[in-house]
């Protein structure tokens, strides 16, 4: 089953069903861009909704928050981004297409591998190019390749003001510095105490070289990412690295329903981690392509706060209301990208159910677009449609549902199947003697016949324990 799911096939059932749509594919499409379909939008809402309701709604600990796409170019120069936000680029000396030079030497590596072990995450630009040279490496096209240089990717935009002037601006990067701009406002606002958390979920964008792994390196996409404030002399930071460690895993497999044997912790070298990190671990899930960052974790020490003391001359210092002790909070910081969640779910659901010919997206309940299909047997006996619409119109007020009508019941299975539909309803003739409906369930096929007036506590209290 698992075995089966590549990338080509991910990528035809989002288009073919809904999920995802390459971006002004009219035009030709746009490099590295996706939109979401109607189904896709309802993925993404779904899970971004259960994000929010297990990691802010349900702590006390944690507040959501909401900042700009743009903020004052400054930010950016305190973060570092300005300067440090590189990757290595490469050009094909003939077509001028543009590489990672990073994951070209990976590629090659990988096809011919060496007696000493080169990890190329640690691997500075200088010894980069370095390889590149001694093992000859060519661009796909087989083409010769320029030496790498530091491509910054952080998309700059202007704004004129008033007087004409053109100021420069950024397009957030990450959502994390408007978290950590904010903290002393939160501070002020709220009756938070250390420890304490700032959640917050929006588009980010990254001016990414890349080549064709679907939605999973794209220019925009949406992160979820929280900066998790501390007193370093009170609360131990390995403890609670290790306890976030522990939730995000936990959300990955309770609530995404992604098997465990998919997933795996790797840590970052000391030469790998971002400039502000004392320590890295990313969540890595097994994609088509191979195990890949999900969802990152970073000890960021007070790194951020301080240099936005430095940048803007202000306090964004603590004190602690028993002691009076001024002093900056410490934070841990796991950072996720919504998208890549999605594409995630996506392969993890994927089945190829070769005995019954068809595809199914095992979806958790939770996530799955529709909770219900409700369909009348006949869409050309109107006492079949009208007692169908009736139940349509009692469920949809409670749980999403859909409405099919064209083909015939084998058809409309299969394609709930494929989108994950975890119920589909038939109002039949004997629906207009006995008031049953067939209730048929996705994943193990089975159908159970169901007054009309318990099949709404039917279906919330199987979707429940799905
Ligand atoms: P990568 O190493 O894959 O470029 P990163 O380490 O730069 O990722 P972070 O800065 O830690 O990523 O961002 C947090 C999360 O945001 C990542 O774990 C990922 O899920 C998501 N993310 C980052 N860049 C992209 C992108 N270009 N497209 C989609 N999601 C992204």
């Amino acid at each position: 089953m698992r075995a089966n799911v590549t990338l080509e096939k991910i990528t035809a059932l989002a288009k073919r069903r809904g999920f995802i749509y390459p971006t002004s594919e009219i035009y030709g499409g746009l490099g590295s861009s996706y939109d979401y379909g109607p189904l896709g939008s309802e993925l993404l809402r779904n899970i971004r909704d259960l994000w929010w309701r297990e990691l802010i709604h349900k702590r006390t600990d944690m507040i959501g928050l909401d900042s700009q796409i743009l903020l004052h170019p400054q930010t950016w120069v305190a973060s570092g981004h300005v300067d440090e936000f590189n990757d290595p680029l490469v050009e094909d000396k003939v077509t001028h297409r543009r590489y990672r030079a990073d994951f070209l030497l990976e590629d090659w590596l990988k096809k011919h591998p060496q007696p000493e072990q080169l990890s190329v995450e640690e691997l500075d630009i200088d010894r980069i190019g370095e390889l590149l040279v001694k093992f000859d490496i060519k661009s796909p096209e087989g083409n010769p390749i320029t030496e790498p240089k530091k491509f910054n990717i952080m998309f700059e935009t202007a704004i004129g003001t008033v007087t004409g002037e053109k100021n420069t601006l950024y397009l957030r990067g990450e959502t994390a510095q408007g978290i950590f701009t904010n903290f002393k406002q939160v501070l002020d606002s709220t009756r938070l105490q250390l420890p304490f958390g700032i959640g917050q979920i929006g588009k980010s964008f990254r001016n990414e070289i890349t080549t064709g792994q679907f939605i999973f390196r794209t220019l925009e996409f949406e992160q979820a990412e929280i900066e998790y404030f501390f007193d370093p002399e009170k609360t131990d930071w390995r403890t609670l690295f290790n306890n976030w460690q522990q939730t995000m895993w936990d959300f990955v497999v309770d609530h995404l329903g992604i098997s465990h044997e998919n997933l795996r912790w790797r840590r970052h070298t000391d030469k790998e981690r971002s400039h502000y990190s004392q320590e890295t671990y990313d969540l890595d899930y097994i994609f088509p392509f191979g195990f890949k960052e999900l969802w990152g974790i970073a000890y960021r020490t007070d790194y951020d706060l301080k240099r936005h003391i430095q940048f803007s001359g202000r306090s964004l210092e603590y004190t602690d209301p028993r002691t009076g002790r001024n002093f900056i909070p410490h934070v841990i910081e796991p950072a996720a990208g919504i998208n890549r969640f999605l594409l995630m779910v996506l392969c993890d659901a994927y089945r190829e159910d070769s005995e019954n010919q068809r595809t199914v997206l095992s979806l958790k309940p939770t996530l799955a677009p529709y909770k219900v299909a409700v369909f009348p047997l006949l869409k050309n006996r109107l006492e079949l449609v009208e007692k169908a619409h009736s139940v349509f119109d009692a469920l949809a007020g409670v749980l999403p549902s859909t409405w099919d009508e064209r083909g015939n019941i084998g058809k409309r299975y299969y394609y709930q199947d494929e989108i994950g539909t975890p119920f589909c309803v038939t109002i039949d003739f004997q629906t207009l003697d006995d008031d049953s409906v067939t209730v048929r369930e996705r994943d193990s096929m089975q159908q159970v016949r169901i007054g009309i007036g318990q099949l709404l506590s039917y279906l919330q209290q199987h979707l429940a324990n799905g």
